[in-house]
This record gives C-alpha cells, sequence and structure tokens, in this order.
C-alpha cells in the first residue's frame, strides 16, 4: 500500500523511533543497515495497520443482547437501558475489550463515535494510551433524548445537556488531545439527528472549527432520517447537516444508507467522509449503502465495524470481504468493489477521513510505523497467487500475528503485550450479567440454555 499500489515480494520494512525509515526488497532495506532488532517475517504479509472508521468501545460488554430487532427497538429496549446503567468501570472494561479484539484482528487506528460521560471518558483514554493504539475519542454532544421525531424516548441514564457536552468536550480535548505522543486525539460526537436542536450543531461547527478538530456523527442510517428532516426543516438529511454547517472535510458520518445522489454530491463537493459499516446495516436490516457510486462521484468512504449488538464483532478483516461482497449482491455485478478498492477503504482512505493521511494508512518513508503482520502459512491462504485476494476474501482476524503501532510492538506471535487478555475477559464476562441486572434487563436465547 504505497502511492503505485507496488506489492514487494522478499520484502523489508525498517522503522527508526516511531517512524519507517526505509521499505524494498530485504537486500535493499539491509545494506548499510544495522538494526537493533529484527522481526522474522517469513512468509507473511506486512500491511499498513487497519482503521476502523466507526467503532462503539462502549458496545464490546453489549455483544449478543439484542440480536434480530430493529434499529429504534434495538436502541430502546436493549442498548440505551444497559448504557444508561454504565459505570466508568464498565466502560473502562468494554473499552479494553474491544482494544483486545481489535489488536488481534489487525485494527491499529480507530475513531470511537459516542462517548457519554457516564462511561468515564479519562479511564477510556488512559486505556488507549495503556493499550498503544492511536483513537480518536469523540465525547457525545446532545441536546435533546430524541431519536428523529420520536421524542424523549431516549433512557435518562443517557441524556446529557448541550451546555455541559460542549463544555466537557473541550475539557477533555485540553487534556488529552496529541497525549500519548499524539496518539490520543479528541472529537465532537454529535448525536444523531433528533438529538440535537439545529442551534446546538452550528454550536459543534464552531467548536471544531475553533479547536481545529473533527466531528462524527450517525447520518441517513435509517430512512428515517431523511422523513425527520423532510417534515422538520423540508431539507434532505445531508442538506440540512450543511446549513447547520456540519459539512467539510473534518467530518466522518456513519452509515449514509439513505443518502441520495443529491446528498452524497454535497458530501463530495465538501470533502466530507463516509464510514461504512455493512455487516450492522444488514444485521439491522438498515439497507446497503451505494458505496460504489458514492466512491464514483468523489466521495471518501472508510470502512467500520460499528458495535457488539450490531455487528457483532470488530473484526476489519472480516468487515473487508462483507464489503466487498454485499455490493455484487445488491448491484449484480462480481466487477464492483473488488478486493484492492476494499483494502484502500480499510487503510488510506480511513486515514484520509480521520485527517491523517500524512502520518498513516499506508507503508511508506517518513510515515508512522503502524504495521500488522499476518501469517500466511495457514490452509486458507496458500497458493501464494494474489496477497490482496486472500487477505480479503480468506483471510481471518486471528491470522494476524504481530502488530506494531507507532514503532512499538503492541502484539507479538498472537500475544497482546500491552493489555492483560485474561484479566479483561473475566472482568467483562462478570461486568456484563451484572449490567443486564441493574438494568432489569434479561437476555433469552430463543434455545433453552440447560
Ligand atoms: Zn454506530
Amino acid at each position: 500500500m504505497d502511492s503505485r499500489r507496488r506489492v514487494i515480494t522478499d520484502a523489508a520494512v525498517l522503522i527508526e523511533g516511531s517512524r519507517i525509515t526505509k521499505v524494498g526488497k530485504l537486500s535493499e532495506v539491509k545494506s548499510g543497515t544495522q538494526p537493533e532488532f529484527e522481526i522474522d517475517a517469513k512468509g507473511m504479509l506486512i500491511l499498513p495497520g487497519l482503521i476502523d472508521t466507526h467503532v462503539h468501545l462502549a458496545q464490546a460488554l453489549l455483544r449478543g443482547c439484542a440480536d434480530d430487532t430493529s434499529l429504534i427497538d434495538w436502541l430502546q429496549k436493549y442498548v440505551w437501558p444497559l448504557q444508561g446503567n454504565f459505570d466508568s468501570q464498565d466502560g473502562k472494561t468494554s473499552a479494553e475489550l474491544c482494544m483486545l479484539e481489535m489488536i488481534k484482528s489487525g485494527t491499529t487506528t480507530f475513531l470511537e463515535s459516542l462517548l457519554h460521560t457516564r462511561y468515564g471518558f479519562d479511564g477510556i483514554a488512559a486505556s488507549v494510551e495503556t493499550a498503544g493504539m492511536r483513537g480518536i475519542l469523540s465525547k457525545t454532544v446532545m441536546g435533546l433524548p430524541s431519536y428523529g421525531s420520536a421524542g424523549g424516548i431516549m433512557h435518562p441514564g443517557m441524556v446529557e445537556d448541550g451546555e455541559t457536552c460542549l463544555r466537557e468536550v473541550e475539557e477533555y480535548f485540553k487534556r488529552w488531545n496529541g497525549k500519548a505522543n499524539g496518539r490520543i486525539r479528541v472529537w465532537y460526537g454529535a448525536r444523531s439527528l433528533g438529538g440535537c436542536t439545529p442551534e446546538l450543531y452550528k454550536q459543534i461547527a464552531a467548536g471544531a472549527n475553533r479547536l481545529h478538530t473533527g466531528v462524527t456523527m450517525h447520518l441517513n442510517e435509517v430512512r428515517e432520517d431523511g422523513e425527520y428532516t423532510k417534515r422538520e426543516f423540508n431539507k434532505l438529511p445531508a442538506e440540512f447537516m450543511d446549513e447547520v454547517g456540519l459539512v467539510g472535510p473534518n467530518v466522518v458520518y456513519a452509515h449514509g444508507v439513505w443518502l441520495t445522489e443529491k446528498e452524497w454530491k454535497i458530501l463530495a463537493k465538501k470533502g466530507a467522509n463516509i464510514a461504512h459499516c455493512p455487516s450492522s446495516n444488514m444485521k439491522l436490516a438498515s439497507g446497503i449503502a451505494k458505496v460504489p457510486e458514492m466512491i464514483k462521484d468523489g466521495v471518501n468512504v472508510g470502512l467500520g465495524c460499528d458495535g457488539g449488538p450490531s455487528n457483532n464483532c470488530y473484526d476489519m478483516i472480516r468487515e473487508m470481504k462483507i464489503a466487498s461482497l454485499a455490493q455484487k449482491a445488491r448491484l449484480l455485478d462480481p466487477l464492483i468493489m473488488d478486493a484492492e478498492t476494499v483494502l484502500e477503504m480499510a487503510t488510506i482512505k480511513g486515514a484520509r477521513a480521520l485527517g491523517l493521511e500524512e502520518e498513516i494508512g499506508s507503508i511508506e518513508v517518513g510515515k508512522k510505523a503502524d504495521l500488522v503482520l499476518v501469517s500466511l502459512r495457514k490452509p486458507h491462504l496458500v497458493p501464494p497467487f494474489n496477497p490482496v485476494s486472500h487477505l480479503v476474501y480468506a483471510a481471518q482476524g486471528s491470522d494476524v500475528d504481530t502488530v506494531i503501532i507507532d514503532g512499538r510492538i503492541i502484539m507479538e506471535k498472537q500475544s497482546v503485550l500491552t493489555l492483560d487478555e485474561s484479566k479483561i475477559i473475566q472482568e467483562a464476562n462478570e461486568r456484563g450479567p451484572n449490567l443486564l441486572l441493574r438494568a432489569g434487563l434479561q437476555v433469552k436465547p430463543k434455545w433453552e440454555m440447560v
């Protein structure tokens, strides 16, 4: 993944400090260099760390709690009551569980979309620092406990007021933005349509301009978004967002399933980005975003795994395959969304969406050393005809062997060095059922567990 899209065989990468200083054939990279430390990557694929542009860290603890439900029911009956009962230790455990899964499946950078105050922003940011990942943490900004025109439906434990949210974004920004050698950034996480007044969206846009930071928000995930803006403002959702000043290169819209051509042309013209989450959209039966059409018209599209109850995993390798297959089936066109296109979405286009194109997303001299080694010595990854095809169509997250972020080895031989995996799994196994109890909910599998 470089500007020429070369696949280099018998290759090596030299890292000095946190950056890549040489890339090429092993003999070229080694000549005149005495590395202090070498990783033998024979039989492995070296690729840029994967970039997940839409993640809910606080939903890993909710995995499997609300399957086979539509979005509004899913939110109102399960996800909000559970998250509305979170305490900061639940937030931390969930974030760590999520990061473990991301690291183990080759994700090195993520954009967290909506951190409510009760999840414990400082604890989560400290966990990102410890885990060694590159993460953008978006603090929720909301003013109304609503989704679209469905007023007052949000669980009271989730409700926050606009002024406090705006103040907290600035506080967290001061405390954490640029910390951990620049690995942590703080953005605005605007709540979906119906969750903010037009005035509040304008304040978010102004705040992001003042702090030179980004904004992320769910948009056009469901058809109801368009019905809401039509009724309230006589506009399409993206037209409305443009009017409140929230369409620009520093904005990532999650989903965009129901965007019309008119809307994605506005996004393309102004450089706004889409985080495409095909598994979540198909599982919640929201639809399939018109990604090839958007890309053709110049929209920058990254890829996202969304959350534990919607996907239900945070595995970008699996997501790449689904992103490709969904479009082929939708358009009855096997030529559409080839493996190369989805690998770009999961790497360099994701980097561009996050404003980090100069730093990450490809293996090039001068960029941050965020690298993933995938073992190809597996029955499902031979013979070696086309490594890009193998990675997208045949590999799985658990084929990732080694993860390097910011020049530091975070995972070696499938063992995460920065987080205590068994402790986190034990905590999550205890905290998940406790959370259900506090929320007064039961998850009843259709088949009796005896
Ligand atoms: Zn989401």
